[in-house]
């Protein structure tokens, strides 16, 4: 099994071009449903680095596989979109500029997560550079679509299947085992349009909407034990009207519902429905759009991410544990990450996932998103030995 002072040594005579790689998809923009020009350089440096087989799917989402011996699968995923940048002036280096500064690699996409795909790559790839054979494959998931709700690894899991998986979303190289998920919901409030002078003869739906709002607080929401409370948040709001002087027919309020696993969209639908009851006419549904794909065809995805929660004594834990706590030299304490990621759509098709990625997660989605080329460094080095501790773990 490869252990970790080997992985740190081969990472760091391949550091050079770990960080090149990193840079190199940092500088190209990647909005969600465009991400074929970075798709282009991920394919091509796996196949660089030996990936036995390298594919992408109908919606784009890549797949480079190391052949193993005949034991368990290891799957690891990240994801290649990024957010908007937001406006130029606010950033510190351009946004997509890959410069390196003071020992950080700055721009969108550094931390969350090209900088933690590029660690998963090299990482899983010692085993190639060490022409050793793990004992099972080893799939390297790159997915599409995750910043609009994980539209990639949704459609990867319904035709995909590992033994166990490790998500590299950013945790600071800490040990994560969960996150809640989030289910975007609209309440459509039905009114009738009418002459804004003469409202009487209308139905005004902010009236229903804002009597809902004012009892949001007394939605039951549910605990768990490990994920922590759920929470429920308005976020948008919409009529059917630009004018300022015509009565809406009607008024849409958006939902953001951090769920736990006992919390499932049927479950928020009936529950808003019946929080609703007495406001006035309304639907309650799970948004819905059609959105495009990099490869061509648009695809119809309901914005939710699943929960996801591992134990902290499951057997995947036990084995990673003492690689973690060798390699950043503290005591490891298994945590939850704030925010949803694909590790939910991977939990939903049966797989255990733990979770595990450089940078720091709070510099996600600002403009002063940055990761520091020595977690970078360390973070990789993690990989290899993680992998072969999972595969036995779940033998
Ligand atoms: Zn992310």
């Amino acid at each position: 099994m490869l252990n970790f002072s080997e992985a740190k040594a081969l990472t760091r005579q391949h550091c050079d071009n770990l960080v090149d790689f990193a840079r190199r998809i940092v500088a190209t923009p990647s909005l969600s449903g465009e991400e074929g020009d970075v798709a282009a350089i991920i394919c091509a440096e796996l196949k660089l680095l030996a990936y036995d087989d390298v594919w992408t799917d109908a919606v784009g989402n890549i797949v480079g596989k190391i052949n193993g011996g005949s034991g368990p699968s290891v799957m690891l995923n990240g994801h290649m979109d990024v957010v908007d940048p937001g406006p130029s002036d606010g950033w510190p280096h351009p946004a997509y500029s890959g410069e390196i500064v003071d020992g950080h690699l700055w721009g969108r996409g550094s931390v969350d997560m090209k900088g933690p795909v590029a660690a998963m790559i090299y990482g899983a790839a010692c085993f190639k550079k060490l022409g050793a054979q793990p004992a099972g494959d080893i799939f390297m998931t790159v997915a599409v679509s995750e910043e609009i709700g994980g539209l990639g690894s949704e459609f990867l899991m319904r035709d995909f299947s590992a033994d166990c998986a490790i998500v590299g979303e950013p945790s600071n190289n800490q040990l994560r085992i969960g996150h809640r998920g989030r289910i975007e919901l609209q309440v459509k409030f039905k009114g009738r349009s009418a002459h804004a002078s003469a409202p009487h003869l209308g139905t005004n739906p902010h009236f229903a909407a804002a009597k809902f709002l004012q009892k949001l607080d007394q939605l039951p929401l549910a605990e768990d034990t490990i994920l922590g409370s759920a929470t429920i948040a308005p976020t948008l709001y919409e009529t059917d009207q630009v004018s300022s002087n015509v009565i809406p027919s009607e008024a849409i309020v958006f939902l953001d519902w951090r769920n736990v696993p006992s919390e499932t969209p049927d479950h928020a639908i009936a529950e808003l429905k019946k929080l609703a009851a007495d406001c006035g006419e309304c639907e309650v549904s799970v948004t819905r759009q059609m959105r495009k794909t990099y490869p061509g065809p648009s695809q119809d995805f309901a914005s939710i991410f699943p929960p996801f929660s591992t134990p902290s004594d499951h057997a995947l834990v036990a084995a990673v544990t003492p690689i973690i706590a060798e390699a950043t030299g503290q005591p490891v304490t298994p945590d939850v990450w704030n925010f949803a990621t694909d590790g939910g759509h991977i939990h939903a098709a049966g797989i255990p996932v733990i979770g595990i990625g450089p940078g720091d997660d709070a510099l996600a989605h600002t403009n002063q998103e940055r990761i520091a080329i020595a977690d970078l460094e360390l973070g990789s080095a993690i990989y290899g030995p993680m992998i072969g501790a999972m595969m036995e773990a779940v033998t």
